[in-house]
């Protein structure tokens, strides 16, 4: 058997099972032996029936009898008892008819299952029974629960891989050497254990082989791309230091020490001719435009081009005019140009001349419009916001316009915990903006439970009679029968008809069309709107300082990162802000929410989010969920270290990847995935 088996070359899996498989994903039989179980019920400790206590339980006796009956439509009862040399037992099935033909009288089984009270008599109800041998699959050991789907539970799962195992050579994916050193369990063995572990601490060392494997798969890639971007040129920018005095000798504050530490980090990138990969990691408001702007004023001042890319037209707009009011040098004012796709077609043609001719250097635009025909073969610095990565692709596409690969800053909101940064982005450096600016006042949180609305509202109408703007954020875009979420659009109509009539309310969500948003967002720019009610879509980076209130409705639908996120976009301004978390039920708030209530450092609340949920929690905000590591906890910075370390190892020993079949494969995936490719 191999691994590319099809399953319906398994017992007891015919045309009908396989499909049943498929639905899970698993079409063959390495599908099947890497399927993770989901958790495991521990069913190893054998007792004796006199020592019986309520709870799971295992038992391991001799059937003496087995009776079958109806006793009413639809509830059958199948009923038997069970001895061993110390008492006896009533094991009970509900609904299960074909027990009592499939159990035999007088031979000897394990029995599984709950030992509790039914009917004024203790028993074990509906117990999983297999015949008493060696090796055991459902009872009598630790065992294994699959995620399942309709048709196919996780004793048929279980019996498909026991099945598969025995007859498949599972070779070494990792080289030897590396196995020696970090002291891992061989794979073949780890494999066999995660579904069918002798015990618990045999289970903790093949999670640690299997997902040392999963970081070390992610790390290698991370540093492939490393080197590989070390091979390319860029054009090296001078560090002019009267040019960086200046710049910050004419900003209306003095930079925070991690500002500058940034800086000097990126100044030094750039003098080199390889080309810089820089992230820089700060929360809303710690003040990332201005490093960068430093960035590219001194690649301007040397004649070079720049690029400042935002995810939308709006924050474009928004950054070209940050820019020219941070840049106070009038010569490099005029030099930014903005380039965007609502631009009329003369203005756009107009801006691409200027570019062309050089009276534009640094063009500030969406990256759709940066990538169209406009030259940029001066190009020496990319600078995007709000993006963890620029993709390969993406800065090849460029190198074919300018003849060199551009250095790149990208800049992020969301704080990313370090062992997860490390992992995720093992190919760039890092900068962390940790302080904010000085004078910085927190933005208020306050969870409010659901009896409370109606001082909540007296609240946020209090801050808008002053002046101020409200949002107001809804988990899901329409009601929902299933899930119990405020939905955007039900909350608008609310809204208007009733608790906030006086004001003028405005409804955001992804559905709309890109221009209806643009138009939406505008006009609260523009204070057309007192309150927008929005889904998640309202952009990280929008910058309102008059906004001054945020009610989040349904809060426990959010992850911690999310929702610090998502209280970044007020608090922007001279005014004290207040975030309202409108919580779903009076239950006592969970630790996630208190936290959010207490907290507002957002490193500290996604470490918390990475204890609290794993990695899912934070790859949903980074849009990572493609990477899907079952096994590592990504908390477990040791493991994380040691998996780094033999990636580092495993480039410097020039080992050949083509020599490692499955190590290769992932490495392409991930690749594709993490769009590192
Ligand atoms: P980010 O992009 O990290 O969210 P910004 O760069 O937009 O933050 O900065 C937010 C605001 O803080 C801007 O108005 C900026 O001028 C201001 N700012 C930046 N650095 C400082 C500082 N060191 N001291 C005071 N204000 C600052
Ligand atoms: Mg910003």
């Amino acid at each position: 058997m191999m691994l590319s088996t099809v399953l319906t070359e398994l017992k007891g899996v015919g045309p009908a099972a396989a499909a049943k498989f498929g639905v899970l994903g698993l079409k063959t039989v390495g599908d099947l032996v890497t399927y993770w179980p989901r958790r495991y019920d521990d069913y190893s400790q054998v007792v004796t029936m006199k020592d019986l206590k309520p709870g799971a339980v295992t038992l391991s006796g001799t059937i003496d009898t087995i009776t079958s009956r109806y006793v009413r439509r639809g509830m059958h009862i199948t009923e038997a008892q069970a001895h061993d040399a110390t008492g006896v037992v009533r094991l009970v099935w509900f609904n299960q008819p074909y027990r009592a033909n499939s159990i035999k009288p007088g031979q000897q089984y394990f029995i599984s299952g709950n030992y509790e009270l039914s009917h004024q008599r203790f028993g074990l109800l509906n117990p999983t029974i297999e015949l008493a041998q060696e090796f055991t699959v459902n009872t009598a050991r630790i065992v294994p629960i699959y995620k399942e789907t309709k048709g196919l539970t996780s004793r048929q799962i279980r019996a498909a891989v026991a099945d598969a195992l025995p007859k498949l050579t599972l070779d070494e994916t990792l080289p030897q050497w590396l196995i020696d050193e970090a002291d891992l369990l061989d794979y073949s063995t780890a494999v066999h254990t995660m579904h069918f572990p002798e015990s618990a601490e045999a289970l903790a060392v093949a999670k640690r082989r299997l997902g040392f494997e999963e970081v070390f798969g992610l790390s290698l890639a991370s540093q492939y791309a490393k080197q590989e971007l070390q091979l390319e040129r860029a054009l090296p920018v001078q560090f002019k230091p009267e040019l960086a005095k200046l710049f910050v000798s004419q900003l209306p504050f003095t930079l925070t020490d991690g500002q500058r530490a940034t800086a000097w980090q990126i100044f030094t990138d750039m003098e080199r001719p390889t080309p810089m990969n820089r992230l820089v990691e700060g929360d809303v408001g710690s003040g990332k435009t201005v490093v960068a702007t430093m960035a590219a004023v001194m690649a301007m001042d040397q004649g070079y081009q720049v690029a400042f890319m935002a995810p939308t037209e709006l924050l474009a707009r928004q950054h070209a005019n940050t820019l020219a009011l941070l840049l106070s040098d009038k010569k490099h004012q005029d030099r930014v140009g903005l380039l965007v796709g609502s631009m009329k077609t003369a203005q756009k043609t107009a801006a691409r001349e200027a570019i062309k001719d050089g009276r534009i250097q640094c063009i500030v635009g969406t990256q759709a419009l940066i990538q169209d025909s406009v030259d940029m073969h001066k190009l020496a610095l990319v600078i995007i916001d709000e993006q963890h990565r620029f993709g390969v692709d993406q800065r090849k596409a460029l190198m074919l316009k300018s003849g060199h690969m551009p250095h790149v800053l990208s800049m992020t909101a969301t704080p990313i915990p370090r062992s997860l940064a490390l992992t995720l982005y093992g190919e760039m450096d890092i900068s962390v903006l940790r302080e904010k600016p000085a004078g910085r006042q927190e933005v208020q949180t306050e969870l409010v439970s659901p009896n409370s609305q109606a001082q909540l509202f007296d609240k946020v109408q209090a801050e808008l009679q002053a002046g101020r703007q409200a949002f107001v954020v809804c988990p899901l875009i329409a009601e929902s029968a299933v899930l119990d979420a405020q939905s955007a659009e039900a909350t608008y109509e609310r809204l208007r008809q009733h608790e906030l009539k006086k004001w003028r309310v405005g409804l955001l969500h992804g559905k709309l069309k890109p221009a209806d948003k643009q138009a939406v967002m505008e006009q609260f720019v523009r204070h057309e709107l007192d309150v927008l009610v929005s889904t998640t879509v309202i952009e990280v980076g929008v910058d309102i300082p008059n906004a001054s209130v945020m009610l989040i409705e349904t809060p426990e639908r959010f992850g911690l990162a999310q929702l610090h996120q998502l209280r970044g976009r007020i608090g922007r301004g001279a005014h004290q802000s207040y975030c309202y978390a409108l919580l779903s039920d009076s239950k006592a708030p969970g630790r996630r929410l208190r936290a959010f209530e207490s907290t507002y450092d957002g490193f500290k609340l996604s470490e918390l989010d990475l204890q609290l949920r794993g990695p899912g929690a934070i790859y949903g905000t980074l849009q990572h969920g493609a990477l899907d590591l079952r096994i590592a906890q990504l908390s477990d910075t040791v493991l994380i270290a040691e998996a780094q370390k033999a990636a580092k190892a495993f480039i410097k020993r020039e080992e050949n990847l083509l020599h490692y079949t499955t190590l290769a494969q992932t490495i392409t995936r991930l690749q594709t995935v993490t769009n590192l490719n």
